[in-house]
């Protein structure tokens, strides 16, 4: 079972992704937890590239080579080998950030992106995606104090030279493309304490997993 979380900035993807490792590691289930950009040592280095001050000068096309880059190595290295040996595999972002980052963000061809979505994961797709979805001003402020407490470095790039528009577009994308497919997407409402939505993703995973 491959789970992905998805989200804009400060929606809680990577706080609700861990509740959801620890929870089903506490229930004795194989469980891998990773990310993207950045959950293969290919990855760590592209995402230092996209997240720092460099990422700011590539243009629209060369940041999705690398994401894209970063996607096919982690897919290779470390996501279809764990749903091999018959772990669940979280993560953290995954080709829904580049349609709705690269395609309803940064205006490039939402089919192409489709494409080239599809080269990168060679076959491997999510079976449930959690889009965690909450006003735009909302995550934006979250995400504001969440850096200014922990390092800047990554917050040095695109994030802060980005509009509020910007992220409407990425949250309406996510909306959107969970529109059309009520299978493999659901979206929860991440406004609330962590113990808060965490509390209405739990229905999924019983759902789901039967636990
Ligand atoms: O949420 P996380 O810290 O993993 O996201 C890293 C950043 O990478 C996001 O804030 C987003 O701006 C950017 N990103 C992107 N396109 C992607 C994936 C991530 O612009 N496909």
């Amino acid at each position: 079972m491959f789970i992905t979380f998805e989200g804009i900035e400060g929606c809680g993807k990577s706080t609700q992704s861990r509740m959801v490792r620890d929870h089903l590691q506490a229930s004795g289930v194989p469980v891998v937890w990773t990310r993207e950009p950045g959950g293969c040592e290919l990855g760590v280095r592209l995402r230092a590239m996209l997240l720092g001050r460099e990422g700011a000068d590539l243009t629209a096309h060369a940041e999705l080579f690398l994401y894209l880059a970063d996607r096919a190595q982690h897919v290779a290295e470390v996501i279809r080998p764990a749903l091999a040996e018959g772990r669940i595999v979280l993560c953290d972002r995954f080709t829904d950030s580049t349609v709705a980052y690269q395609g309803y963000g940064r205006g490039l061809d939402l089919e192409m992106l489709h494409a080239v979505n599809q080269v990168a994961v060679n076959g491997c797709l999510p079976d449930l995606t959690i889009i965690l979805d909450l006003p735009v001003e909302t995550g934006l402020a979250r995400a504001r104090s969440r850096n200014e407490e922990q390092d800047q470095s990554e917050s040095e790039g695109r994030f802060e030279a980005e509009s509020l528009a910007f992220h409407q577009r990425i949250r309406d994308g996510y909306l959107a493309l969970s529109a059309v497919d009520r299978t493999r997407y659901a979206v929860i409402p991440a406004n609330g304490s962590p113990d808060q939505v965490f509390s209405k993703i739990l229905p999924l995973l019983s759902a789901r997993l039967g636990l």
